[in-house]
């Protein structure tokens, strides 16, 4: 890994100025304002004029004609990150387009890709059910072929994103005799089709996800990633992706770990905390002063940069974790008017620890919980063996 700093050459210094002027005029207080409202997590105007902009093609083709290099990468990722452009949409599409580049027919690649690029087209992951996301194997929706259709009935819980996209990249189980893994068949499947129901849930933190119906759904062939019945090929790259155990680039121009974005988020919300802790207060106090707050602040501080510098799996781990144990801590620091949420009036910190609070728990289960990445650590990376789920054997007397 290289810690070294980048000196940007004139070009990629000209590169930055053209993403700040961008970014300062879409990425406005209205448009963040309006996502916290509606916790889209997605902005249409904003996602239009990234794609008439060139922006979203060259996310597609980083390493091809109208990419973006290295460097350029970075800025952009970095710079987007500190506006908080709503973009988990675009991180749906992205992760989804790649696959449909893979294993997609050449009409159905001619229909999808040059839209995903404009911004017209959004594609979103139906993967978890009502009954269960941790094993996305086990998948109870059916799809049955009827000639050139195929007939989809079931139901995906939490399908983010799925009211602002077009496609929703669905796992079916296609053989009910069959070994799990050999089950599935992917399908990007128009949401328009007749027989679609979604419904809109809030979590906690505000964001909006959603729950889908599937019944009597017909949909072309065409529209079949992968093979019958190898749709666990299809989803192994994506699923990868998501759970970002893909290798770092040597030259450390990428974050060291999936999650960044939420850790950002913390560190900003703890930042913020140190520097009202140094403060005088009405009575010239301050509260760092006082012993117990030093030692709580200096602990959660040591925490979250031991989180934000850990790799791989142990990152997206260890930021999740150290954000739903710290935030307690700094809201019990600034005392009652830190439960005021972003935008109340007189709120402590201005709402940053009370977000975290409510948003932690979600980041440890979104792409899948802290308990089955444990698990996935202890099995690939430490090499411990599968996890044993069987009933303890009784002891013999
Ligand atoms: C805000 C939000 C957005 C989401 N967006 C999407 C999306 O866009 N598309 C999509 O398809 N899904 C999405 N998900 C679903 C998410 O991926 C699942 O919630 C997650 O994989 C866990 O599945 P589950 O909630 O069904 O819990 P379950 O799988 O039912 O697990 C229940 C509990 O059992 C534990 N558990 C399960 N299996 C194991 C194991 N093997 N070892 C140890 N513990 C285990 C879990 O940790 C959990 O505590 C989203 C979820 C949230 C909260």
């Amino acid at each position: 890994m290289d810690f070294s700093r980048v000196q940007l050459s004139g070009e990629e210094q000209a590169f930055h100025d053209r993403v700040r002027k961008f970014l300062d005029t879409h990425v406005t207080d209205d448009v963040r304002r309006r996502d916290r409202e509606t916790g889209d997590n997605f902005d249409e105007g904003v996602h239009l004029a990234m794609g008439a902009d060139g922006w979203l093609s060259a996310e597609l083709n980083t390493g091809g004609e109208g990419g973006m290099t290295r460097v350029q990468r970075r800025l952009w990722d970095l710079e987007r990150r500190r506006v908080h452009v709503p973009w988990v949409t675009w991180g749906t599409t992205a992760i989804v387009a790649a696959s449909v580049e893979h294993f997609g027919s050449l009409e159905l690649r001619n229909e999808v890709l040059p839209r995903v690029a404009s911004g017209q087209v959004r594609l979103c992951l139906g993967y978890t059910e009502p009954d269960g996301g941790s094993d996305v194997a086990t998948c109870k929706t059916k799809a049955v072929r009827d000639g050139e259709q195929w007939i989809i009935n079931g139901s995906k819980m939490f399908t983010t994103g799925a009211h602002n996209c077009q496609y929703v990249f669905l796992i079916t189980n296609t053989d009910n005799e069959a070994r799990k893994h050999k089950s599935l068949t992917m399908f990007l499947v128009p949401l328009d089709t007749p027989g679609i129901e979604i419904q809109g849930i809030r979590t906690v933190d505000g964001d909006r996800t959603n729950i889908v119906y599937y019944t009597d759904v017909r949909v072309d062939d065409k529209y079949r990633l992968g093979e019958v019945n190898d749709g666990w090929r299809v989803l192994l790259q994506p699923l990868a992706v998501e759970h970002g155990v893909v290798d770092a680039d040597a030259d450390g121009l990428q974050d060291v770990s999936i999650m960044v974005h939420q850790g950002t988020m913390m560190a900003t919300s703890v930042d913020r905390i140190a520097g009202i802790a140094g403060r005088q207060g009405p009575d010239g106090r301050r509260l760092i002063d006082d012993g117990a707050v030093a030692y709580r602040l200096g602990r959660s501080i040591a925490r979250m940069e031991a989180a934000l510098s850990a790799p791989s799996m142990f990152g997206r781990v260890a930021v999740a974790q150290t954000m739903r144990d710290i935030s307690p801590d700094l809201m019990d620091l600034l005392g009652a008017a830190s439960a005021l949420p972003i935008d109340a009036e007189g709120a402590a910190d201005q709402g940053g620890a009370e977000y975290v609070y409510r948003w932690a728990p979600l980041c440890g289960i979104y792409g899948g919980t802290l308990e089955v990445f444990r698990n996935m650590i202890a099995e690939h990376v430490l090499g411990l063996g599968r996890a044993n789920y069987s009933a303890p054997v009784a002891a013999k007397r």
